[in-house]
């Protein structure tokens, strides 16, 4: 295979993209400068070193020696309510939408569909350790997922892992209201929606 058949299959995999797509990327670099390439290159290459995962909220973070990021180490945020996001872009919904001033907690996806079980595990116990270190001001877990049957699937798999939580202390937790429609997907949620499902929390 040449270089260029090469490269479309690599891009193919990334999420969303068909065949046709991928042969645009392919013959857009074709027709870029050295340096774009470069440039791009060195991006990719580096990524995975220069960003890590937070250490509470686990979201991608750079890599720049601070153990927790910036919304997990700012004392204007309310630690009091915490959201579970499954990704790092449902996350950036919420910020862009700007209703939202608590802590978040990024699950990383959903279970078991796109992750084995050991993820699953790994994730859930990264969260009773968040739980764990801010139990005092803790005081209630959106579970502010996809409303899709991924989604629903991952909300039932965590309100059994977390019932351990809401019976032995007075951790509340929710689930966002009826204001996203079935199929919606959060990191495409406008912030009306957003700010409706989270005052119509249940
Ligand atoms: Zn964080």
């Amino acid at each position: 295979m040449d270089s260029i058949h090469k490269i479309i299959e690599l891009f193919r995999k990334f999420p969303g993209i068909g065949p046709r797509q991928a042969k645009r990327f392919a013959y857009f670099l074709l027709s870029r400068d050295d340096s774009y390439n470069k440039t791009l290159a060195r991006l990719i290459l580096d990524l995975k070193s220069e960003i890590k995962r937070c250490g509470e909220c686990q979201r991608f973070m750079p890599n720049n020696g601070a153990s927790a990021c910036s919304i997990c180490t700012d004392k204007n945020r309310d630690g009091s309510v915490l959201s579970l996001v499954t990704n790092d872009v449902d996350m950036e919904s919420f910020e862009r939408s700007g209703v939202y001033n608590g802590k978040y907690f990024v699950f990383g996806g959903n279970v078991p569909i796109l992750d084995n079980q050991t993820d699953s595990n790994h994730r859930v116990q990264k969260l009773f350790d968040y739980i764990k270190k801010n139990k005092s001001i803790l005081k209630e877990i959106i579970l502010a997922l996809n409303a899709t049957p991924e989604g629903e699937h991952t909300f039932e798999y965590l309100l059994s892992a977390l019932s351990q939580f809401s019976k032995s202390s007075d951790i509340k937790i929710s689930r966002l209201g009826r204001g996203l429609s079935t199929g919606t997907e959060l990191e495409y949620a406008d912030p009306d929606t957003l700010k409706n499902a989270l005052k119509h929390r249940e």
